[in-house]
């Protein structure tokens, strides 16, 4: 397909999505004030409104599988997959490892496990643009005593240590040194210009024309090399994954609660996410029979199961909670804790659609791998808080298609081709963020931006 068919196929699938958004909240809003009679009728409009919306979206998903792009896709998804993953390889098995230049990431940072994840994350993109090997420093670590190789398969086959001092990370010209130690990313300081969201300037326009969040597919490839399990972790998530009896369809639906209540989000309710389930079957059914509505619950609230259980009686809930209880998920550091976390990432990387709240960093990790397990899953996603970020990125800006006059004094004007830093997404159809062209921040309809695709120079890895 050529690169302007899918820009406006993109923008045209964003701007139903954004209709929706915005119709649902505002009928809820005049629901709310109105009587009986005109709820009624408010609950009949919507439901013609939801069925002629399910058939654009599938008519969407339908022109892209003519004239064999669907096919397409899979095979370039595949094809830079193998190139990054071939240059990833390279970088971690250098000629001589004695003499490689490293950089060493520590995992024990004081953060639960998708945190820690992140980290090394990052570590790695800073490994690949410096074209340093990458050396986990996993001893200590609270999650596991056998270390990172204790649940995943060594990040090289030959060069996993480093000897020798570790010198402080002084920006990228350290290159004379050998052995460099990364810090946290909220410390990072000179930053380099490969930083989340930036995706390499070689296979920019390959990403971008392959999927419509390129930064997500990248790291999604971070993701791939990292998180291969070791035998004995691979064997126990696949018994577990038929003893739980997990099969398509299924939404994957993870709620965080516990600690992070109030102090980094808001509770949400069961009915929140279902709202977007439901849709996500009522949408499905529409082109094949739904046996079962399946949904697999992954959380740390351990009252949470039995609740959705009993107020769903036409869903069945797969969940790790079925056979692990919540041991562990109280005490966040234990071994039980990381293989029930472990499990529910894999699962809800697996699950065809994800509902949960991206300010949670378990659920933006499954979201990461579910991108490098399936070609195109940057839409199958509804968070009901942040848009997907990656923790200390470089901001994360938008750009106006159409021109905007602000309406009221909440709202922000602009013109095409503003750039504006962009907060989130208030999922009613619009979104929060400052125009960087006028200095001034408010509220700006979703639909008139498109995604600023960030671009920096990588090494190329032309020995690959
Ligand atoms: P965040 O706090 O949700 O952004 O993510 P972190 O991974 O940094 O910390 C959350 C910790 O809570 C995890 O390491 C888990 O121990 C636990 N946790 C949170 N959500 C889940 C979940 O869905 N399943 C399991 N098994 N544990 C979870």
């Amino acid at each position: 397909p050529n690169k302007e068919f899918v820009i406006f196929r993109r923008r045209a699938e964003k701007t139903l999505k954004e209709l929706w958004y915005f119709i649902s909240s505002e009928v809820s809003k005049i629901k709310k004030v109105s009587g009986e009679e005109v709820k009624d009728k408010l609950s009949v409009m919507m439901a013609t409104i939801e069925d002629m919306h399910h058939l654009l979206s599938i008519n969407f998903e339908d022109l892209k599988t003519i004239n064999g792009q669907h096919e397409w896709l899979e095979k370039e998804h595949n094809l830079l997959s193998d190139i990054v993953q071939k240059r990833l390889h390279f970088l971690q098995h250098p000629k001589d490892c004695n003499s490689a230049k490293k950089l060493v990431c520590q995992l024990n940072k004081g953060c639960g496990y998708g945190c820690q994840m992140h980290h090394l994350m990052y570590c790695f993109i800073v490994a690949y643009g410096l074209e340093r090997t990458l050396v986990i420093d996993s001893s200590g670590w609270r999650y596991s005593p056998k270390g990172w190789n204790g649940v995943f398969k060594p990040v090289s086959k030959t060069c996993t240590t480093y000897h020798g001092s570790l010198s402080p990370w002084i920006g990228e010209g350290s290159s004379k040194e050998q052995n460099v130690l990364l810090p946290i990313v909220d410390s990072l300081f000179p930053r380099p210009k490969y930083m989340p969201l930036a995706v390499p300037r070689d296979l920019a326009d390959k990403i971008h024309q392959i999927h419509s969040h390129p930064f997500v597919w990248w790291i999604g490839q971070f993701d791939k090399y990292l998180f291969r399990y070791s035998p004995e972790t691979q064997h126990s998530i696949d018994r577990k994954r038929e003893l739980l009896g997990f099969k398509k369809p299924i939404v994957g639906v993870q709620v965080r609660r516990t600690d992070k209540i109030n102090t980094e989000a808001a509770f949400h309710s069961i009915e929140e996410y279902m709202y977007w389930v439901d849709l996500y079957y009522n949408k499905l059914e529409k082109v094949q029979v739904v046996e079962k509505r399946r949904v697999y619950l992954a959380t740390d609230d351990g009252n949470l199961l039995p609740e959705a259980k009993m107020k769903y009686k036409n869903y069945e809930f797969i969940s790790d909670q079925e056979i692990s209880k919540s041991a562990g998920l109280n005490s966040r550091y234990t071994e039980n804790s990381l293989h029930g976390v472990v499990f529910d990432i894999q699962m809800l990387s697996e699950s065809d659609y994800l509902v949960c709240t991206f300010s949670s960093q378990v659920c933006r990790m499954a979201y990461e791998i579910m991108q490098s397990s399936q070609p195109d899953a940057a839409k199958k996603f509804q968070s009901l808080d942040d848009i997907y970020y990656f923790g200390g990125q470089s901001g994360h800006d938008v750009e106006a298609i159409y021109p905007h006059k602000a309406r009221d004094g909440s709202e922000i004007d602009f013109n095409v081709g503003d750039r504006i830093g962009i907060a989130g997404n208030h999922w009613d159809g619009y979104s929060k963020g400052i125009n960087h062209h006028q200095g001034k921040s408010g509220l700006f309809p979703s639909y008139k931006v498109q995604d600023v695709m960030e671009v920096a120079d990588f090494p190329t890895y032309d020995a690959v």
